[in-house]
């Protein structure tokens, strides 16, 4: 029999909760005065054994969208390009529930792709008899799109045949081989009208547009030179945590906050306040170094 006590004036009082059911308590409440009277009334829901629902997904890092419904089992999360790792927190009513993430301990780190990341979170109810999976696709946002890695023959590999620049989402053509890999926005332009593959011009049909997270997770631990090696940068890391590395990267141009003047970080008076721009000039990065006149004395 599951019970829940209520403590209130020198009274404990149990009421009876039926499995899978909503019970509604009243509780009065009698001011000092003896004679005003308000009344209050929980809901408290009883799961069944049987529940394999979670009520509620927590991110170390982004907002899950669209908000959390039990009901609803698939999510996505945008996260900045500087996150390369994330922890993920299902939360169930019952402690008795068993709950995995990619297999794995809930509280796991997990590294991050450099687009999409995908988080399996399996429930199992608390009876066994039932489980239930939730999908939070993770995907970071994209900064930097010409990058060299250390080993050669990756940039070819990971190269988007539209767009030319690094592979972002990437997304395959099913049966295509070898396979045709596309940016997941580069491929979907070009058969929003005409439905072939861009390489072969075969008709694509059905569930033609795979997901490709085994290349992201290749891509995300592979080497690459940093974006600023042309400005003397030798920092090699890997792509996923090319976004940490950005952030402290002395050898990429920052604005002098009062003057307007564009600098290397490294080159920087400690004190003086900047604008990191690299973020939205990334593009025109050289040629406004080379414009920039030289600091006055
Ligand atoms: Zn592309
Ligand atoms: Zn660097």
């Amino acid at each position: 029999m599951f019970v829940c006590f209520f403590e209130g004036g020198d009274e404990l009082k149990s009421v009876l909760l039926k499995e899978g059911e909503v019970t509604s308590i009243k509780i009065e409440v009698t001011a000092e005065d003896g004679s005003t009277i308000k009344n209050y009334f929980v809901l408290v829901t009883r799961l069944l054994a049987s529940d394999a629902s979670l009520s509620g997904i927590g991110l170390s890092c982004g907002q899950l969208s669209p908000i959390f419904d039990a009901k609803l089992t698939n999510y996505l999360a945008n996260v900045s390009f500087h996150c390369d790792s994330f922890v993920i927190t299902p939360v169930a009513a019952d402690k008795k529930t068993t709950i995995k993430v990619n297999d794995h301990d809930p509280k796991q780190v997990v590294p991050l792709n450099c687009g999409e990341t995908k988080a399996v979170i399996e429930v199992t109810s608390p009876d066994q008899s039932n489980k239930q999976t939730y999908v939070v696709t993770v995907c970071r946002e994209e900064i930097v799109r010409r990058i060299r890695f250390v080993d050669g023959k990756l940039n070819q590999k990971f190269e988007c045949p539209v767009c030319l620049g690094l592979l972002y989402r990437p997304k395959s053509i099913a049966n295509s081989s070898p396979k045709h890999v596309f940016c997941k926005s580069c491929i979907e332009e070009l058969t929003r009208t005409s439905k072939v593959d861009p390489l072969d011009e075969s008709t694509l049909k059905g569930d033609w547009k795979m997901d490709e997270f085994e290349m992201e997770a290749e891509m995300a631990a592979s080497e690459v030179h940093c974006v600023f090696a042309y400005l003397g940068c030798t920092k090699k890391v890997l792509l996923r945590n090319l976004g940490n590395h950005l952030k402290e990267c002395e050898f990429q141009i920052v604005q002098v906050e009062k003057s307007g003047e564009l600098v290397l970080k490294k080159d920087l008076e400690s004190k003086a306040k900047v604008i990191i721009i690299y973020k939205h000039k990334m593009k025109n990065h050289k040629n406004m170094l080379q414009s920039t006149k030289p600091p006055s004395p």
